[in-house]
């Protein structure tokens, strides 16, 4: 079948631009190695109807949402090519190739955590980076900021909404700005500077932080710098336009340097957002696709 759209990517973005394209009554086939980047925690909040749900129940039923369209198909597979060809894009999974008119990339972000041995032991059950994801049930809690640099003090002052017990672990990094370290000292908030040796805890539960020079720290949790991008090896073959912070070129709209191919959700920002946010790209960028169908077709 030669699809109006190939949708690569099942989470928020994917699906509610799934949704669109089915009620817009256009082919579509959604491609999803189903492998979010917050499969790792138990509970989402902050979407409206939705607060406190388990991600793979929220995934469950946006799934049943977009396939009840009889033009939409969900596959869980990996896309492991995308080819621009002259009638559209060619679409290769593992085991199968499919054709279509318009490419939608919503593939979330690569996330990579800091280098801290058993950090993924802890991630997502009580060491977060989102505090306006995680922060209210983290509040009051004795709070490690595993950050270095320009970022360190912004995240500092968001977290200390939640918590006034907060510490600083830069995991290495000696080199910190004088004013930084007056204006935590000043909050009572000490930095640690020596690396960390690893997270201290059970169950996903932290109780401390082992540094380099044997002392552990006791915390009851923590927020930590995380690097994300969208150097996907499946779009290698496309020359798609990219600014010197390796984020897309797009307009408003998700629509890429190539023509047809159009990128939504935390793809799009190239930038770690929220559910909802994601969601309302994914939909809106899924309606300026097909208003570009239309206009070819009309
Ligand atoms: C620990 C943690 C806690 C979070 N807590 C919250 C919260 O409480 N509230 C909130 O709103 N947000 C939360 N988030 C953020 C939220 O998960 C993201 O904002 C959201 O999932 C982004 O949606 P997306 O559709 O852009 O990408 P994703 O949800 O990441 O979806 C991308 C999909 O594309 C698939 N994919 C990737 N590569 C391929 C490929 N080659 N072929 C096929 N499919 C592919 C992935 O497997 C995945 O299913 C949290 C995130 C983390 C990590």
């Amino acid at each position: 079948m030669y699809y109006d759209v190939i949708i690569i990517g099942g989470g928020p973005a994917g699906l509610n631009a799934a949704l669109n394209f089915g009620r817009g009554m256009k082919q579509t086939l959604v491609i999803d190695a189903n492998n979010p980047r917050n499969r790792v925690t138990n509970e989402s909040h902050s979407y409206l109807t939705q607060d406190g749900v388990k991600p793979t129940e929220f995934k469950r039923k946006a799934k049943a949402d977009v396939t009840k369209y009889k033009d939409v198909t969900y596959l869980e597979e990996r896309v492991e090519k995308v080819e621009k060809i002259d009638k559209g894009f060619e679409v290769k999974t593992q085991f199968q190739t499919f054709n279509a008119r318009q490419v939608l990339v919503a593939t979330g972000l690569r996330e990579q955590s800091p280098d801290i041995a058993n950090f993924n032991d802890f991630y997502g059950q009580t060491v977060f980076y989102c505090p306006w994801c995680d922060g209210y049930e983290m509040r009051n809690k004795k709070l490690a900021v595993i950050y270095s640099g320009e970022m360190m003090v912004h995240m500092v002052k968001l977290l200390s909404n939640f918590s006034q017990d907060l510490v600083v672990f830069t995991n290495g990094e000696k080199d910190i700005l004088q004013e930084d370290k007056v204006l935590l000292d000043k909050k009572g908030v000490n930095i640690y500077t020596e690396p960390i040796v690893r997270l201290v805890g059970n169950d996903g539960q932290l109780k401390g932080i082992e540094l380099n020079d044997e002392q552990i720290i006791s915390v009851e949790g923590a927020f930590a710098r995380m690097y994300w991008d969208t150097q996907f090896d499946f779009l290698d073959r496309l020359n798609i336009i990219r600014d010197e912070d390796g984020k897309f070129e797009t307009d408003m709209f998700g629509k890429t340097s190539v023509e047809g191919l159009y990128v939504a959700g935390e793809t799009k920002d190239n930038f770690a957002g929220q559910l909802l946010d994601s969601a309302t790209n994914g939909g809106m960028v899924a309606k300026m696709m097909m208003m570009q169908q239309i206009e070819e077709d009309f």
